[in-house]
């Protein structure tokens, strides 16, 4: 008989909001807002849905939602994008990556990848037979090691997968670190594949840069947004993928063999909802930003090290002195069991020998469940 695969894991946000459920959990863990996104663009998609379209759409997305990637391609970052053949509308950003692997990756390519990472990037980079070259940033700055990023790549470099903003770091890449990605890929002819989806979740007055804005990257880079992060609607999974051309058809190509299209009733909604003014996308990252406050000064004075929270909905913090357990796992078992408050364990995001000392929290949660958790860590602190 032939054996089953068994080489990959549940990822560790399933896990972690199951026993959230199991144990009556304030959910900290998995990355969701717990107030659905602006009711105009849901609407929108309940319009869509009762007038059509109901039927598949164009294997490359719905016109209006390529328009109006490309216009935000060049509003947000002055990149002219062709809606014609350089955007592909995906379900969510975790299909995109695959797609996006799956084109760009054969058996034996390196892929540099920068741990920690996203939990998906290394079985999708090991199941494409590409070669995961990691490249380790460490807390508090999670800076790049230039010396350690220019070892990493070499002629057999195929790609860089770079998440900027990063999950789980909170980190944004600063100029000269994007820099010196893009000087490495062009230099080793590599591809990025470059994992955007917190770009308008990013906090304190920064902005967002994509890496296909740099010089000689517009041709060898693909850039992967969510409408999931940009209108708090997770579960829509409407991601969508930009990049020249000559990528895009092989993307495309894998995209038609895994799920095709996306529902066209959710692409006419996201396409209504990229239009929305600039006062939309100032006020989800300033909202944001007084979560991320409120649940930072709280877990600071109940012990817990927090670290600096650039973008993302994520603190991730040291636990170290807490005697929550002597692993993050163990850490996050105990908070979920006994303190009813679940958080993610830092070490999911490593491919191996993980520093066991953090957990990472979600803070796009109402201000009365922030503090229903803090309250309820603090009994049990
Ligand atoms: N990339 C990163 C870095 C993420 O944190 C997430 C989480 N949602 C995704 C991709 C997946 O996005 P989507 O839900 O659109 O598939
Ligand atoms: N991106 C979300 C997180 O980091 C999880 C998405 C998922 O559950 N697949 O928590």
């Amino acid at each position: 008989t032939n054996p089953v695969f068994t080489g990959i894991d549940t990822t560790v946000f399933e896990t972690m909001s199951r026993l959230a459920m199991a144990h009556g959990a304030v959910n900290l863990g998995q990355g969701f807002p717990d107030v659905d996104g602006p009711q105009d663009i849901r609407q929108a998609a309940a319009d869509a849905l009762m007038a059509g379209p109901n039927q598949y759409p164009p294997m490359l997305g719905v016109p209006e939602l390529r328009q109006a990637v490309a216009d935000a391609n060049k509003r947000f970052y002055g990149i002219d994008v062709d809606p014609q053949s350089e955007v592909l509308v995906t379900s969510g950003a975790t299909e995109a990556l695959a797609d996006c692997i799956l084109a760009l990756v054969s058996p034996g390519d390196e892929v540099v990848l920068i741990e920690p990472l996203y939990d998906c990037y290394l079985p999708l980079v090991k199941r494409a037979g590409g070669v995961p070259v990691r490249v380790r940033v460490t807390p508090p700055e999670w800076a790049l090691d230039r010396n350690a990023l220019e070892a990493a790549f070499s002629d057999k470099t195929k790609a860089v997968l770079l998440n900027n903003p990063m999950n789980p770091t909170a980190k944004v890449f600063s100029e000269g670190e994007l820099q010196l990605i893009a000087d490495l890929c062009r230099k080793h002819d590599a591809y990025a594949i470059c994992d955007e989806v917190y770009e308008h979740l990013v906090f304190d007055g920064r902005a967002h840069r994509p890496l296909m804005t740099f010089e000689g990257m517009r041709e060898r880079t693909v850039r992967i947004g969510s409408a999931g992060k940009t209108f708090s609607l997770t579960g829509w999974k409407v991601g969508y993928v930009t990049g020249p051309a000559a990528l895009m058809d092989p993307i495309a190509k894998a995209h038609q063999w895994v799920t095709f299209t996306t529902p066209p009733n959710l692409q006419k909604a996201v396409a209504y909802g990229l239009g929305k003014d600039d006062g939309y996308y100032q006020g989800l990252a300033q909202d944001l930003t007084a979560k991320r406050d409120r649940m930072a000064r709280g877990l600071a004075a109940l012990g817990f090290s927090v670290l600096p929270c650039a973008a993302t909905y994520f603190l991730t913090c040291g636990i170290d002195g807490l005697g929550l357990g002597e692993t993050d796992v163990e850490a996050c078992e105990t908070l979920v069991t006994r303190a009813g408050v679940a958080a993610v364990p830092v070490s999911a995001f490593y491919g191996s020998e993980p520093p066991r000392g953090y957990i990472r929290f979600c803070f796009c949660k109402r201000d009365e469940v922030i503090d229903e958790a803090l309250d309820r860590l603090s009994v049990f602190l």
